[in-house]
């Protein structure tokens, strides 16, 4: 384990994860329970759902996938905390992505509990819901805009329908102290990841539930794309500085295992991105000019570009453009207007001295 990555705080957790094996449901202490609900993505295996004893039930943070296999898991795991799905109060999702929302409402008709989420997450499912012919213009503009060659951009969107995700009953907004009974739950915005990803922090016990905000080992994904806010990465990095100042004994994240160690983390975090923007910048200083998507394929990535699919060359030129859209903010970057829009360190920007 390298000086960056922080320690595991339950060994049992650490260990089955090293194993890339589902962790146990364990019983943290306090009426907290971990229950580990598995996801149909290799990458990440499951999804961590929480759940906080109350005096007439259970809350729960984030829900899983809806899939009949992480359904099972997590009503085996309620059992093992003592409840049944009909004691869920509460349903605190930290944001609208399908391993910790999909499940929500399922929840809810089993047991009649609300659904809380940010108002930033919840206007994007009204979108998603209402308005999927203007999502998939801004998506096909964005394509131009970056520079998407055609045979990509003509692929299919692969867009996800949320027909089952259900509207939220209650918004969570920043600083917001929420009604459990036993627990000093308060909500803390930490846009980027999505534009309204929420972590819950218990000041008293020294806790942070924090989503995919702040995960061990994986970097959250932050991408520019038309769900998003103007500069994704500026949100994460103001979202990471804010929590690094809270006051953590213990960090409860959604996938991988609980660690303790915050600001060190979010140290690391900032670093790895601080060098992605260097390389970046040194990319279009070698090529002047260019557009997002041909130094996004000149960038090293975890594996070879080449061997990306259409879907991974997108995902991995939106996080290319989150980082380009920083430079710009930090006046490292300018751009054209055009289709695609072309980049240039502004030393280099033809006409200038
Ligand atoms: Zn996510
Ligand atoms: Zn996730």
């Amino acid at each position: 384990m390298s000086e960056h990555e922080p320690g595991p705080v339950s060994r049992v957790q650490w260990e089955a994860w090293r194993r890339k094996s589902i962790p146990p449901v364990e019983d943290l202490g306090g009426g907290l329970w971990s229950i580990p609900v598995p996801l149909p993505l290799e990458a990440l295996r499951y999804v961590l759902v929480y759940a906080l004893e109350l005096p007439d039930g259970v809350a729960v943070i984030d829900a899983g996938w809806d899939t009949a296999e992480a359904w099972d898991a997590l009503t085996a795991g309620l059992g093992a905390a003592g409840f049944g799905v009909a004691d869920v109060r509460a349903v605190l999702v930290t944001h609208i992505h399908p391993d910790h929302y999909g499940l929500a409402h399922r929840i809810r008709e089993e047991s009649g509990a609300w659904i809380g989420l940010h108002p930033a997450d919840a206007a994007l499912l009204e979108v998603r819901y209402d308005d999927v012919d203007t999502l998939i213009e801004d998506n096909r503009v964005l394509l131009e805009r970056i520079g998407t060659p055609d045979e990509q951009a003509r692929a299919s969107m692969g867009m996800r329908r949320f027909v089952s995700v259900a509207r939220p009953d209650r918004l969570i907004e920043d600083g917001r102290r929420l009604d459990l009974r036993g627990w000093d739950l308060r909500a803390v915005w930490t846009p980027g990841h999505s534009p309204g990803h929420l972590c819950f922090t218990d000041p008293g016990r020294g806790l942070l539930f924090s989503g995919d905000h702040v995960l061990p080992k994986i970097t959250p994904n932050i991408s520019m794309h038309p769900q998003q806010r103007a500069n994704p990465l500026q949100d994460f990095f103001d979202s990471l500085r804010r929590v690094a100042g809270l006051d953590v004994r213990e960090v409860l994240p959604a996938h991988e295992y609980r660690f303790a160690d915050l600001p060190g983390r979010v140290a690391h975090l900032l670093e790895h991105h601080e060098e992605r923007l260097e390389e970046i910048e040194k990319a279009l200083r070698e090529r002047p000019g260019a557009d997002c998507w041909r130094i996004s394929s000149r960038l090293t990535w975890s594996r070879p570009w080449a061997s990306f699919d259409t879907h991974s060359k997108r995902a991995a030129t939106g996080e290319t453009l989150a980082h380009m859209l920083l430079l710009e903010q930090r006046g490292r970057l300018v751009r054209s207007g055009g289709r695609p829009e072309r980049w240039w360190p502004p030393e280099l920007l033809p006409g200038t001295l």
